[in-house]
Order: C-alpha cells, then sequence, then structure tokens
C-alpha cells in the first residue's frame, strides 16, 4: 500500500521496485525528515564516549553499577535502556572476557527484544514497516550466508537466557533483512559509533549522484536534500563511497546490495577518466599497463581491507603497515598521478595510520595531498570531504597554525551546514573551536 508522510510518499519506482518521493518541493539544506531509530546499538570500542542510549557525546558518563561496562547521560538514559541493556548486562559479567557477540548479532537481538513489546506500527515505520525491508536471503551466496549463520550462532551463544529466539529459517530473514538495511551511525569525521535500523530510511533507493544525505543526531536519522527536489522527484541516496570509478562502484553495489546502479553518472561514465588519471609522461603509457596497475591497485586495497578487518591495524606494528602504503604509492606512482583515485585511498590509509601513529606531520602531507582532489572528484556536500577537513583543521590546531586551521575548518563547516543543518551539535562545537583559534 502507498504511504504517505508529509511531503514524501512510497511509490514503485520504475527498474528498483520501492522507492520514495517528495511531493513537494525541497531546496538544498532543508530537512526531508527526521527518523528515530528502531533500534540502536553503540559499538563496544566507544564505551564510555557516548551515551549507550541516547547516542550523546560528552565526558563524565555514568557507569552500570552491575556490569560497570555500559554507561549513561543519567538516571533518565540508563532506565530507558534497561530493557535493551539487560539482555548483555548479566550475560557480560558470566561470560566475562569470552562475551564476544558481533554488533549485528547485538542488533538483532534488539530488534527481537522491541518487536515483542511494539504492537503498533513504530515512529521510525511511517512509511515501512521493519518486516516489509527486502531481505535478499536467496541471493546470498555461501561465504555470506555462512558469515550469518555465525551471527546466529552468536545470538544463541550470548543472548539464548534472556531472549525467545525464533526458528532458523525466520532468524536468516531477519539478520539478512539486517545486513541490506542497517546504517552505520559515524560521527563527523566518519568513525564508527554504532549500528542502527531505520525502516523509513531503507526505503530509499540509491544513486551515485544522490539527491540527500543522512547524517545522525544521537541515534535519529536526519535525510536533508543536497540537491534541489521538485514535486515527483525520487529520494536517492548513496550507499556506497563515492570516490571510485563505475565498474568498482557496481561491483561494490552487486557484492553488498544486489543490483546495478543505472544513474546518469554510472550510464555517461563522465568521471572515470578524471577519476583513473594516468601520470603525464613523454611516451603515451600502453594500455596494457595501465589496466595491469588498475589490478594491482585493486588486489593492493582489498588486502588492506581484510587487514584492518581482521583488526590487526592494531597488532602488528603501525609503522610496517606505513611503509606497505608507501611501498604501494611507489608500485602505483610509476604509472598513476597523485589524483588517482587508487592513489588517494592508499594515501587515505596512510593518513590514518600517521594519525594513529601521533605523527601529525606525516598526517598532514597526506591529508593536503587528499584534499585537493577529492573536492573535485566527490559530489557537492559530501561527508568524505567535510571530515577530511574536520581532520586537517585539528591538526593544524595541535601545530599551532591558527589561520590555515580556521580556513580548513570554515571548508568543512560550510559543507556541514547543509548536511547536518545549522544548528546540529557538531556544529556549535565547531563554531566554539574556531573561536577559541
Ligand atoms: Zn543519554
Ligand atoms: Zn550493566
Ligand atoms: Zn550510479
Amino acid at each position: 500500500a502507498m504511504k504517505r508522510s508529509g511531503g514524501l510518499e512510497s511509490f514503485d519506482s520504475p527498474g528498483k521496485g520501492r522507492g520514495l518521493r517528495v511531493t513537494r518541493p525541497f531546496q538544498v539544506g532543508e530537512l526531508l525528515f527526521s527518523s528515530q531509530a528502531y533500534s540502536h546499538v553503540l559499538s563496544v570500542k566507544e564505551r564510555g564516549c557516548y551515551c549507550e542510549s541516547c547516542f550523546t557525546r560528552k565526558e563524565g558518563l555514568a557507569r552500570c553499577g552491575k556490569c560497570k561496562k555500559a554507561f549513561y547521560c543519567n538516571v533518565k538514559c540508563q532506565k530507558g535502556d534497561w530493557a535493551m541493556h539487560k539482555l548483555e548486562c548479566s550475560a557480560m559479567t558470566a561470560f566475562g572476557e569470552n562475551w564476544c557477540p558481533s554488533d549485528m548479532s547485538r542488533l538483532v537481538a534488539r530488534i527481537l527484544a522491541k518487536k515483542k513489546v511494539q504492537m503498533e506500527r513504530s515512529a521510525s515505520e511511517r512509511i515501512l514497516l521493519i518486516g516489509e525491508m527486502q531481505s535478499h536471503l536467496e541471493d546470498m551466496d555461501n561465504e555470506k550466508r555462512e558469515m550469518l549463520e555465525a551471527d546466529v550462532a552468536g545470538l544463541h551463544r550470548f543472548y539464548s537466557k534472556h531472549l525467545e529466539i525464533p526458528d532458523h529459517k525466520d532468524l536468516l530473514t531477519l539478520f539478512s533483512q539486517v545486513a541490506c538495511n542497517g546504517f552505520t551511525v559515524e560521527d563527523e569525521e566518519l568513525s564508527h559509533v554504532g549500528t542502527a535500523v531505520y525502516p523509513d530510511v531503507a526505503l530509499i533507493n540509491h544513486s551515485c549522484l544522490p539527491s540527500v544525505i543522512v547524517t545522525y543526531d544521537g541515534t535519529s536519522a536526519d535525510v536533508r536534500a543536497v540537491q534541489d527536489m521538485n514535486p515527483g522527484d525520487e529520494v536517492l541516496i548513496s550507499y556506497i563511497d563515492l570516490l571510485y570509478p563505475t565498474d568498482d562502484r557496481n561491483s561494490r553495489l552487486r557484492d553488498n546490495y544486489y543490483f546495478t546502479c543505472q544513474c546518469q553518472e554510472c550510464t555517461s561514465k563522465s568521471m572515470d577518466e578524471t577519476k583513473l588519471k594516468v601520470r603525464k609522461q613523454s611516451e603515451p603509457i600502453e594500455p596494457e599497463v595501465i589496466n595491469n596497475m588498475v589490478r594491482y591497485a585493486r588486489k593492493t586495497i582489498g588486502e588492506f581491507r581484510a587487514f584492518k578487518h581482521i583488526k590487526n591495524i592494531l597488532r602488528s606494528p603501525p609503522s610496517e603497515l606505513l611503509e606497505m602504503c608507501e611501498q604501494s604509492l611507489e608500485e602505483m606512482g610509476a604509472v598513476f598521478d597523485d589524483s588517482n583515485v587508487y592513489m588517494l585511498n592508499i594515501m587515505y590509509q596512510a593518513m590514518g595510520v600517521c594519525l594513529y601513529m601521533q605523527d601529525p606531520d606525516g598526517a598532514i602531507r597526506y591529508g593536503e595531498k587528499i584534499a585537493k582532489s577529492y573536492s573535485k572528484l566527490y559530489p557537492p556536500y559530501s561527508l568524505n570531504v567535510s571530515s577530511l577537513y574536520l581532520k586537517l583543521g585539528k591538526l593544524y590546531i595541535g601545530q599551532e597554525r591558527p589561520s590555515v586551521a580556521i580556513s580548513a575548518l570554515k571548508k568543512a563547516a560550510a559543507i556541514m551546514e547543509v548536511t547536518h543543518g545549522k544548528n546540529h551539535f557538531y556544529l556549535t562545537e565547531l563554531r566554539k573551536e574556531m573561536k577559541r583559534n
């Protein structure tokens, strides 16, 4: 059934299935809607920095007296979260160091607990019900299914004492729905705060030229226009990192979301050549040499991703990682220009390692190189661009270079005023930071 709510309605989007469109005009920076989380969970590594209940970031949070692991703004937040936290509170103590469910299992446990008490449509389901989210269980390959099975096993192992667990088939469906429709809640520097489900936001289809961006305010998701929109226009977000050329974007989309994008950029591929820019040389480089280097770059980036995934990044000495980055930059740099997206990917990794090693000079060196190209290669109002300028601004402040710092922070603020809204907590903090310098 078609559902309408405040200037929005669901509709059948040609070639895409269900979608969301606007029924009135929206301007750049305007809020289309804000959605409470149906369910949310804070990452274990962020405990103590954010309130488990409302995701407020502040110092001096109060600890749960029982497990001593969850932190809250106050008694009100703690009480509000108890129905969810009780799924883990005593189990964490009982399992001790062996307590290690995935974020996915933790989130599904919360969804199951909420489903038991939530009988009516929740505030996050004004247009789409959680049960109506797409599952793609049939499309998953063995590797994906095995990952789901591991999450199911984790749910049984860590939550069966406090939760009525449905039968295997229903559980697999729910896990695959959450895998395809879950959102990663990120802070202003794009670091991972938690995971959440927003059924209404999950209705929005993908485009590589998105008309809206999702940002977070506590545990709520805000959907804001980054293009002017007219009545009848489809609401489109990007599901992926838009830095990469068309083939890479689409293999990402097929792998994780089981479709191929047909947006204007995917059809025209107008940015591909710029994104894959090769170094200027006296003799033109053979296409075969370029293709080989693209293959090498994809392999290297895949290896880095796997490496981080298994959390090795913290175990192996960072200097070794930095050396890996420098080596591949040298190898690729023989063929690729510094603005080539594969070069940028490795420079971004290298910047992260420098930040981790507390080497601000190194981080700034990489960051400045990246910033020049990022603004050209990403669509306007990109969080990847604003977060990079934030990081650079903070690094300059640390180096007591206030004028370059302010200029970087201003660039971030200009984007965030559109993506986050002028009154967002991140912007009030940012304005304070700029005043101090
Ligand atoms: Zn709170
Ligand atoms: Zn507790
Ligand atoms: Zn596309």
